[in-house]
C-alpha cells in the first residue's frame, strides 16, 4: 500500500495507529539530533518526527524542499499542539522513509504569501496550484461544479455535448479558427458558445439541455478576459421567458445553499434595462447599496419613457437651467449623493476631482453640494446655485442631511459611465462592497437592436437568435433597416424594440445571459435581414439553423453563466483568472506552454497554409 492515509486526515484518536503517509516536503526544521519535517498533500500537512537514528541517513542524504517523501511510523500525541492545522495535535514519529523523488529548488516558496511575482508563479503553475491559497479556488470551483450539476439533474437537464470543431456561430467576437489538413483552404471555427447546437437540440426534442462547456473568443483582452472561459450553458423548450428566471433563479439559490451554506431565500429583484441605466447608469448594477443616480438632464431620446420625470425635475423643464455653462451646456447632468461624507476635506474633493479626471474616466471636472450636518449648504457651484436648487439637487438624489452630493456632466455615454464607475469607487471607499454579501438581479428588456456606426447598421444586442418582445415584432417587420440620417439613428424605430432577453446580475457582474429566441424561419430570416444579411447571406450561414427550424421548431429559450465569474464572486475575488487552473495572461499567452507558439514548416505544408507573419 502506498498510503494509509492523506496529510490531512490524523487526529487525536488515531494515536498509536501505524500509518504510512506520501507527500511533498514543505519545510524541514533540524533541531540537533531530531529533525521535524512538514508533509504536506492536497489534504493537508502532518509533522513528521525522524529520530536519532534516521536523522543520521537524512544527513547522509538531506531532504529538500518540495521532495516527494514516502515516510512510515507511529502516530504519537504532539507535546507542542499547533491550533492552526487540523492535524495540529498528532505527528508522526517515523520509523522508515522513502525519498520517492527530488526536487530542484522551486522558484518560489509554496506558501499563502508567497514571495512568487505573477510571471513566475504562472511560468510554474504547476508549483503555484500546490499553494493553499491557489488550491481553495480550484476547490471551491469544483464545488460550483457539482452544485450546478446536481441542481440540474434534479431538474431532468441533460448533460449533451457539442462538438468544438464548427462553423463560426457570431456572437460578436472574433472566431479562433482551425485549419481543416483534410479539407484545405476550409477552416473551422471554435464556439464562441453552443448557441446554435442547443438551439437545434430543441429541435431534436431534448426539452433541457446543459454544459459546462469551455467557449473561445478571439477577443482584445480587456482587464480579466480569458479567450477560452467556460460556461454553464442551458437551453429549455416549452418555455417562456418567466419559466426561465424562475429555473436559473434557482439554480443559483441552489449554488449559494450548496457551496456557501447560504439561504438566499427572498425572491431576485427584477429591473428593467432602462431603469437600470437610468437609475444606476449601467446595465449591470451593484444593488449591495444604494447611492442612486439623479439624473438632473439627458437628451429626451434617451430615455423615452422617462421624458415626464425629465419635466419634473425639480429643476425645472429641460433639466436644468442653471445659468452654469458647464451644466448647461452639456448633454447629460448626473449626480448621486455619497452617505455621512459632508465633512470632505478640500483636499479630499480635489483627489475625487483628479481621479474623475483620468483618462480612463475622462471627466473635464466634478461639481459637488456638502449638506452639512447643521442643514447649511456648500458646494463648489455656489455662485450659480441659490439654497433653494442646491437643495432641489440635492432632494432628487435623495439626500440626507451629512451626505455628499457629486454631479458629473458632459457627453451622455461618457458620464454615464463616468458616473456608474465613480459610484462603485465610492461604495468602495465606504467598505459597501462587501466580498461576502450576495445581492442578485434580473435586468429585463433589453435593446433588440444596437447601432453600430462604423457600418452604419444595427446589430444583435445579445445575439441574432434573440426574438423581438411579442409586442414588438410588427415594428420590426414593418420597417425598413435603413437609417437613412446617422446622426439620427435612435429616432429610427428600431431603436425602441425590446428584446425578450434577461441578464443576471451579480454584486454588479453579469453572471448570465440569455432570451427567448426565434423559432419561425420567417422571423429568423428577417431578423438577419434587419441586421443588413442579404439573403444569400444568412442563407450561406445559417442554412443549417433556417433548415432545422423548418422541421418542427418548439418555442424556446435557454441562458449561459460565466462559471468562471462565478467561481471568482463566490470566492469573493476580482480575477477569475485565480478560478483557473491554467489561465492565460493578459496577451492571452500561455506562459507555462510558451502558447501560442509557430509551427514547423512541415505542418504549414501539410495544412497547405503560408505563414507571412514575420518571424521573430
Ligand atoms: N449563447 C449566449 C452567450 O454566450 C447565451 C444564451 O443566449 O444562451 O452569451
Amino acid at each position: 500500500m502506498f498510503r494509509t492515509h492523506t496529510c490531512g486526515e490524523l487526529r487525536i484518536n488515531n494515536i498509536n495507529s501505524e500509518v504510512i503517509l506520501a507527500g511533498w516536503v514543505q519545510t524541514v526544521r533540524k533541531f540537533g539530533a531530531i529533525t521535524f519535517v512538514d508533509l504536506r498533500d492536497r489534504y493537508g500537512i502532518t509533522q513528521l518526527l525522524f529520530g536519532e537514528e534516521l536523522n543520521q541517513q537524512l544527513d547522509a542524504n538531506p531532504l529538500g524542499r518540495e521532495f516527494v517523501l514516502q515516510a512510515a511510523g507511529t502516530v504519537h500525541e504532539r507535546s507542542n499542539k499547533n491550533p492552526n492545522i487540523t492535524t495540529g495535535d498528532i505527528e508522526i514519529s517515523v520509523r522508515s522513509f522513502k525519498i520517492l523523488n527530488r526536487s530542484a529548488t522551486p522558484p518560489f516558496t509554496i506558501q499563502d504569501d508567497t514571495d512568487g511575482g505573477d510571471d513566475l508563479r504562472m511560468k510554474y503553475r504547476f508549483l503555484d496550484l500546490r499553494r493553499n491559497a491557489v488550491k481553495k479556488n480550484i476547490e471551491l470551483r469544483h464545488a460550483v461544479n457539482r452544485a450546478t450539476r446536481n441542481y440540474l439533474h434534479q431538474q431532468g437537464f441533460m448533460d449533451i455535448e457539442t462538438p468544438f470543431l464548427i462553423k463560426s456561430t457570431p456572437e460578436g467576437a472574433r472566431d479562433f479558427v482551425v485549419p481543416s489538413r483534410m479539407n484545405p483552404g476550409q477552416f473551422y471555427a471554435l464556439p464562441q458558445s453552443p448557441q446554435t447546437f442547443k438551439q437545434h437540440l430543441m429541435v431534436s426534442g431534448y426539452d433541457r439541455y446543459y454544459q459546462i462547456v469551455k467557449c473561445f473568443r478571439d477577443e482584445d483582452l480587456r482587464a480579466d478576459r480569458q479567450p477560452e472561459f467556460t460556461q454553464i450553458d442551458c437551453e429549455m423548450a416549452f418555455v417562456e421567458q418567466e419559466d426561465i428566471l424562475n429555473m436559473f433563479e434557482g439554480m443559483v439559490k441552489s449554488i449559494f445553499k450548496e457551496v456557501k451554506g447560504i439561504d438566499y431565500s427572498e425572491k431576485v429583484e427584477r429591473m428593467t434595462w432602462e431603469d437600470a441605466m437610468w437609475t444606476y447608469g449601467n446595465d449591470k448594477p451593484d444593488i449591495r447599496f444604494e447611492m442612486k443616480l439623479a439624473n438632473l438632464k439627458f437628451p429626451a431620446h434617451t430615455f423615452p419613457n422617462k421624458i415626464e420625470m425629465l419635466q419634473s425635475s425639480p429643476l425645472g423643464t429641460g433639466g436644468l437651467n442653471s445659468g452654469f455653462g458647464v451644466f448647461d451646456n452639456a448633454e447629460t447632468v448626473i449626480a448621486f449623493a455619497v452617505p455621512g461624507c459632508s465633512e470632505y476635506s478640500r483636499k479630499q474633493t480635489d483627489e475625487l476631482t483628479e481621479w474623475v479626471k483620468r483618462p480612463q474616466i475622462g471627466m473635464g471636472g466634478l461639481g459637488f453640494i456638502k449638506w452639512n450636518k447643521d442643514g447649511s449648504y456648500k458646494s463648489s457651484m455656489d455662485k450659480f446655485f441659490n439654497e433653494e436648487k442646491l437643495k432641489a439637487i440635492a432632494v432628487a438624489c435623495s439626500a440626507s442631511a451629512g451626505d455628499l452630493i457629486l454631479i458629473l456632466a458632459g457627453p451622455e455615454e461618457r458620464t454615464r459611465k463616468a458616473v456608474s464607475e465613480l459610484r462603485m469607487e465610492m461604495a468602495g471607499r465606504l467598505g459597501l462592497r462587501k466580498s461576502e454579501e450576495f445581492k442578485l438581479l434580473w435586468v429585463l428588456d433589453f435593446p433588440l437592436f444596437e447601432y453600430d456606426a462604423g457600418e452604419n447598421r444595427w446589430v444583435a444586442r445579445h445575439h441574432p437568435f434573440t426574438s423581438p418582445k411579442p409586442s414588438d415584432i410588427e415594428t420590426m417587420i414593418n420597417n425598413d433597416p435603413v437609417i437613412d440620417n446617422a446622426a439620427e439613428y435612435l429616432k429610427h424605430p428600431y431603436a425602441n424594440i425590446k428584446a425578450n432577453a434577461y441578464d443576471m446580475v451579480l454584486n454588479g457582474n453579469e453572471i448570465g445571459g440569455g432570451s427567448i429566441r426565434i423559432y419561425q424561419r420567417e422571423l429568423q430570416e428577417k431578423m438577419f435581414a434587419a441586421l443588413g444579411m442579404s439573403k444569400e447571406e444568412s442563407l450561406h450561414k445559417f442554412s443549417f439553423l433556417l433548415g432545422a427550424f423548418e422541421y418542427g421548431a418548439p418555442p424556446h429559450g435557454g441562458i449561459a453563466f460565466g462559471f468562471d465569474r462565478l467561481c471568482a464572486i463566490l470566492g469573493g475575488s476580482e480575477s477569475i483568472r485565480d478560478f483557473i487552473a491554467f489561465p492565460k495572461n493578459n496577451a492571452g499567452r500561455d506562459v507555462m506552454l510558451d502558447a501560442p507558439a509557430t509551427i514547423d514548416e512541415k505542418q504549414l505544408n501539410e495544412l497547405q497554409i503560408k505563414s507571412i507573419a514575420k518571424k521573430e
